[in-house]
């Protein structure tokens, strides 16, 4: 984040349980306002490229709100990971205000403005409610749009399921864009025309009190989008929020719809609960809802019962390290994370394929490969994550075979992957003494740096790391 001064706002008094107020009745309440000075949100907490963005448009004579996890987290007292804009002008309008814009989307287009420090401004446009539906809207949002080559292409405006209307008017009112938000927390607004916080859905009665609650009916707009059962329980975890009890009743029933999410959003909000530095209370608040287990079902099942204990206790330790990592500003690569989190099951699994017959170095890949897509499993890996995963997981077992002193250890010292494959290992060793001492063996000489910035999407990567001389078997 730029230069941001610490948020001197404080956290709010601490809740009275007894008083956790329902949202407001009805579709549209005029809202709550609290003038500037009557709640903790400085302008001075806002970056200087969101509030420079907010005030060229209520100068232009538009609305500029700032919205979602911005407002709440400095309402709490807390750094915010972005600032995201919210404003009446239509994407041509924002463009017309600023040079050096970029309108992303269709149908619903959203405005980039970008600075020539790197820093990139969301700015949307308020939405309208969608009605049904949510991924199929998504869908619709994503067809193509009629046009001169295609004129019959149906107009995804309209886009209709069962009779229902799931798109209709895109952009609506200010009202409409908070109601249309997840939980209440998230649909404040800060306006900065005058400073006054805009409450349209009972955030501010629920940030006090410290309650996650669903804007509208839990179960239906949790149905209209899974992933925000997910959401839930991350941002309750992030914040130390209880979730309302509605709210967990319905994630609870209907933890198997996650199955509808597109697979490739799941394993993006996966990873944003590995470094959102709660981790491992997310995980435990997803186990007893069952939405780990309705995105992991392998591992989870293996994680079951007494026989599961092990491996559960394992797994609650990984995210653990990730909060910890986190903490000290780092952040594991997602093969790292994925090696971590399910190592002994992978080790299971290539134990068995090697009792089979088959050589351990493949056994290993096989193994990462077949646990990392597993029937059932809703996240969809990357390619190149997956790969470098195999590697960490095959090097445990050349690790174990090298001889001490000999040349191999030495080459294996300096063979990519060395670095990741030995936090591998004083993770596993730290949770299963029987590593100790092949730890030990292997920390007595030089450990290179690890390379905490390797970036996982990148393509074309070299293929590396003698796997030759991994299959012959020494
Ligand atoms: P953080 O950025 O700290 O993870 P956030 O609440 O800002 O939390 P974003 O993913 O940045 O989360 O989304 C910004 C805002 O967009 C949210 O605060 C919420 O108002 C809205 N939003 C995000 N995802 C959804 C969703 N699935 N359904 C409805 N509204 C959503
Ligand atoms: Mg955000």
């Amino acid at each position: 984040m730029n230069d941001l001064p610490p948020p001197n706002g404080g956290p709010l008094p601490p809740p009275d349980p007894a008083e956790t107020p329902a949202a407001p009745a009805g579709p549209f309440a005029s809202p709550r306002v609290v003038p500037y000075g009557e709640h903790p949100l400085r302008r001075e907490m806002i970056s200087r490229e969101a509030l420079f963005v907010m005030d060229r448009l209520h100068e232009a004579g538009y609305k500029g709100y700032l919205c979602g996890g911005g407002v709440r987290d400095l309402l709490l007292g807390i750094a915010p990971k972005d600032f995201d804009v919210a404003t009446d002008a239509r994407p041509e309008e924002i463009r017309r205000v600023f040079r050096n814009c970029r309108i992303i989307g269709r149908r619903f287009r959203l405005a980039h403005v970008i600075f020539r420090n790197g820093t990139i401004i969301e700015t949307a446009t308020f939405r309208a409610l969608l009605s049904g539906d949510e991924q199929a809207a998504r869908a619709a949002e994503e067809a193509p749009l009629p046009s001169r080559r295609k004129p019959f292409a149906a107009d995804p405006t309209y886009a209709t399921r069962e009779g229902l209307v799931v798109r209709d008017n895109v952009y609506g009112t200010a009202e409409e864009d908070a109601r249309r938000r997840d939980f209440t927390v998230n649909g404040l607004f800060f306006d900065v025309a005058d400073g006054a916080i805009l409450d349209y859905v009972g955030g501010l009665d629920d940030l006090e009190a410290r309650v996650l609650r669903v804007i509208g009916e839990p179960a239906g707009r949790f149905r209209e989008d899974p992933v925000r059962m997910i959401r839930a329980v991350r941002i309750a975890s992030q914040l130390d929020f209880a979730i309302e009890p509605e709210a967990y009743a319905a994630a609870r029933e209907n933890a198997a719809a996650l199955a509808a999410c597109s697979h490739e959003r799941m394993y993006e909000e996966v990873l944003k609960i590995r470094r959102c530095g709660h981790a491992r209370e997310t995980f435990r608040r997803g186990w007893g809802l069952g939405l780990f287990q309705a995105v992991h079902p392998a591992v989870a099942a293996a994680m079951q019962g007494e026989e599961g204990e092990a491996l559960h206790r394992w797994v609650d330790r990984a995210f653990g390290q990730f909060d910890r990592w986190r903490a000290a500003g780092l952040e594991a690569m997602p093969a790292l994370q994925y090696a971590l989190l399910f190592g002994p099951f992978i080790e299971t699994e290539a134990a068995a394929l090697a009792a089979k017959g088959m050589g351990a170095f493949e056994a290993a890949e096989t193994a990462t490969a077949s646990v990392l897509r597993a029937p059932g499993d809703l996240t969809q890996i990357p390619k190149a994550v997956i790969q470098d995963t195999q590697r960490i997981m095959a090097f445990q077992g050349q690790l174990a075979r090298a001889t001490e002193g000999s040349r191999y250890a030495d080459r294996l010292r300096t063979r990519r992957g060395f670095d990741l494959a030995m936090v591998y290992l004083k993770f596993a060793a730290s949770l299963d003494p029987a590593r100790k001492p092949l730890l030990d063996r292997w920390l007595s000489g030089p450990i290179p740096e690890t390379d905490w910035s390797a970036d996982p999407a990148r393509k074309g990567r070299r293929r590396t790391g003698g796997r030759g001389n991994g299959r012959r078997r020494r």
